[in-house]
C-alpha cells in the first residue's frame, strides 16, 4: 500500500471537494483496515461476495460502495449494508434493489451507470434508455431507491481528448437530468468518474467521486 500516494490524491481532490472511493478489490482485508486507520472511510469493491466477506471482518464505520457489474441474484447479500451502488444499468436490476432495500427497511442510494466508452466490454445505459426509464410508471413506484447521480467509465486509451470527451458527455447528461427529471432534488448530486489512470482528467470535467485502486493499493495480480 502506498500511503504517500494516498495523501497526494487527497490533496489533489481537495479543491474539487470530490469523494475518494478507495478500490480494494482483490486486496486483503488488512490493507483496507490499514487505510481505514489512516482515515479513509469509503471503500469500493466489484464482487458482492468479496465485499460481504470484508464487511463481516472489518469495522462497521467503513462505508462500502459496490462499483462492479451486478447480478440480480446477488443483491440480497449486500442489501443490509451497502452504502452506494454505482453500477445500476437496468430497470430490472433497480427493481430488485428496491425489493431488497424494502425488506431491509432501507432506502438504497444508487447511481445510474452510463455507457460512455467506445469499447464493447463496458456496461451501462444509453441516454435514451435512462430517459425512457425515468418516465415510466414502473420507475415511479420504486419507493426504496434514491438515485444520487450517474457513473461512467471512459475508454481504456492513451487518447486524452477522447477520454475528456467521454467524461464531458457524462457531465453534460448529468446536468441535463439535474435541470429536468431531477430538478429540485438535492440528493441528485454525484458524478462518479475517474480511476487511477484518468482521475485528474475526470476532476477537470466535473467528477464528484473518483474510484481509485491500483495507485493506492498497488497493481492487482489479475484483472477483475
Ligand atoms: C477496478 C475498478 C476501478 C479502479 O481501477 P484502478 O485503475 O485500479 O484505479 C474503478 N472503477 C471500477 C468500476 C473498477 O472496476
Amino acid at each position: 500500500m502506498n500511503i504517500e500516494k494516498y495523501h497526494e490524491i487527497l490533496a489533489k481532490i481537495k479543491p474539487y471537494q470530490a469523494t475518494l472511493v478507495a478500490v480494494s478489490k482483490t486486496k486483503p482485508a488488512s490493507d483496507v483496515e490499514d487505510l481505514h486507520k489512516a482515515g479513509q472511510l469509503v471503500f469500493g469493491e466489484n464482487k458482492v461476495q468479496e465485499m460481504c466477506g470484508k464487511f463481516d471482518e472489518l469495522p462497521k464505520t467503513i462505508q462500502w460502495h459496490m462499483i462492479g457489474h451486478l447480478q440480480r441474484n446477488k443483491v440480497k447479500y449486500m442489501a443490509p449494508f451497502v452504502s452506494l451502488i454505482h453500477g445500476v444499468d437496468s430497470l430490472k436490476l433497480l427493481k430488485e434493489i428496491n425489493k431488497q432495500a424494502a425488506k431491509n427497511d432501507r432506502v438504497q442510494d444508487c447511481l445510474l451507470q452510463m455507457f460512455i466508452a467506445t469499447e464493447e466490454t463496458k456496461f451501462g445505459f444509453a441516454e435514451s434508455e435512462v430517459l425512457e426509464m425515468l418516465d415510466s410508471e414502473e420507475f415511479a413506484t420504486l419507493a426504496n431507491i434514491r438515485v444520487k447521480g450517474v457513473m461512467g467509465m471512459a475508454s481504456n486509451t492513451d487518447n486524452v481528448d477522447q477520454v475528456k470527451r467521454e467524461f464531458s458527455s457524462l457531465r453534460r447528461f448529468f446536468d441535463q437530468l439535474s435541470a429536468h427529471q431531477f430538478s429540485g432534488d438535492e440528493a441528485f448530486s454525484e458524478i462518479s468518474m475517474g480511476m487511477s489512470g484518468d482521475y485528474e482528467l475526470a476532476l477537470d470535467q466535473g467528477s464528484t467521486m473518483i474510484r481509485v485502486g491500483s495507485l493506492i493499493f498497488g497493481e492487482r495480480n489479475y484483472v477483475k
